[in-house]
């Protein structure tokens, strides 16, 4: 005997999920949860704009996140490292945590969002055929590549609606979203703290946001895995001090006579 169907709206709060849920509403869409794994680590704008939509809607958002938080995983939890493995030979089974995510080793996805979001459906699933709403935008091909997007329970209205992240954008604008206007400091929102984001949204947390920089290179002192692959925080700060100096003289920070000098600071600060 078929089960009954419970639709649930996997929301970011991000504005391709914001518009997808306010898309599904204005067409009448059945909605049974609006879920939102909360990685404790969104700007506060973020939380700001889902007490807003929650208050507009006139919907409970359902919040779900791990019991352990994202400090206790990054520094302290106990991880039992891969025998033979070049952490071990590195590091021997000290330090503890997962340290910095990289772009083979997202834990934290997994840890943060992915489990929670598991461990809420799942009882669900016993009575229901959940299907899942993701707000992946029309231009957005490569994620709909991959596997986990291309599950039979999940359905991309953006996708059907055409709908590209620039539309979104747009049609959260239009209806009185504008996140205190993080969308215009980053072209994509996610955990302030990710060392996945590009150069160019780091740029920006050092510029707008002090505290949360220093409190990104605390965590990166405490650490033992590096922020990048090519910079630490400190050398983040380092770089974008120096292209501040750089660009206050005219001179471009794209060339070889920017990096060579950048360089000779990286040095010279990590002599200090
Ligand atoms: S956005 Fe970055 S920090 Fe946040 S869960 Fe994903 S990989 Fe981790």
């Amino acid at each position: 005997m078929s089960k009954p169907q419970y639709h649930v709206v996997s929301l970011s709060g991000g504005k391709d999920s914001t518009a997808m849920l306010i898309g599904m509403i204005e067409r009448g869409m059945q909605i049974d949860c609006i879920l939102f794994c909360d990685t404790m680590l969104e700007f506060p704008a973020m939380y700001d704009h889902l007490n807003k939509l929650e208050r507009d809607i006139g919907r409970k958002i359902t919040r779900v996140s791990c019991e352990q938080t994202f400090e206790y995983l990054m520094f302290d939890t106990p991880v039992k490292r891969k025998a033979g493995s070049e952490f071990l030979r590195k590091y021997g089974n000290y330090p503890t945590g997962y340290g910095w995510a990289g772009p083979r080793m997202r834990w934290c996805t997994t840890k943060l969002k992915d489990g929670p979001r598991a461990r809420f459906l799942r009882p669900l699933q016993d009575k229901y055929d959940i299907i899942e709403y993701i707000g992946i935008a029309a231009d957005e091909q490569y994620r709909l590549e991959r596997k986990r997007n291309q599950r039979v329970n999940h359905v991309h209205p953006l996708v059907d609606w055409n709908m590209t992240e620039a539309d979104c954008l747009q049609y959260c604008y239009e209806r009185g979203y504008d996140w205190a206007g993080l969308y215009e400091q980053f072209k994509r929102v996610s955990c302030w703290c990710c060392p996945l984001q590009s150069l160019s949204e780091l740029r920006q947390l050092y510029k707008h946001y002090p505290k949360l920089w220093e409190k990104l290179k605390d965590w990166d002192k405490r650490t033992w895995r590096k922020f990048r692959a090519d910079y630490g925080v400190e050398e983040l700060e380092v770089r974008f001090l120096f292209e501040n100096e750089w660009q206050n003289q005219g001179k471009s920070i794209k060339g070889k006579e920017f990096y060579a000098e950048l360089r000779k600071r990286l040095e010279v600060s990590a002599d200090e």
